[in-house]
């Protein structure tokens, strides 16, 4: 018998955080959908639960959710599957608040798409390869 659901029981805690990040996704995009599935639903930054708030002083409040460019489009980044990850708006602003705007972070390589390289620390489309042609 599963009885009900308690979000005080340890147990349920599971459960409880699955159907708060269902209801939170509902509102976003397949593609917003698929850049959060990347971190199983947790914060890039922080790593909590993205339903969640990320300052624990926020308690019940919802701090808000961003999608975030890790390499900041004003250095050629693209809002691409695999430049974007979801955060809290307060996680997204203590890392600007520490880097800036313009911050390239550390292996950007791992943020690019085929075809994209880095040259002079700006993204840049790779010049056609003639491996592809
Ligand atoms: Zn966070």
């Amino acid at each position: 018998m599963q009885g009900r659901r308690s979000p005080y029981r340890p147990t349920d805690a599971a459960y409880f955080e699955r159907r708060r990040h269902q209801l939170l996704a509902k509102r976003w995009t397949v593609f917003q959908q698929r850049v959060a599935a990347k971190t199983q639903g947790r914060c890039a930054l922080c790593t909590r639960p993205i339903a969640e708030p990320a300052n624990p002083g926020q308690s019940n409040r919802e701090s808000g959710i961003r999608f975030h460019l890790m390499i900041p489009a004003t250095l050629g980044g693209q809002a691409t599957l695999a430049n974007m990850f979801v955060t809290h708006r307060w996680c997204q602003q203590q890392y600007h608040r520490r880097y800036g705007h313009h911050h390239m972070p550390g292996d950007p390589a791992r943020f690019l798409t085929s075809g994209e390289t880095i040259l002079d620390g700006h993204v840049v489309r790779a010049e056609s390869s003639p491996t592809h042609h």
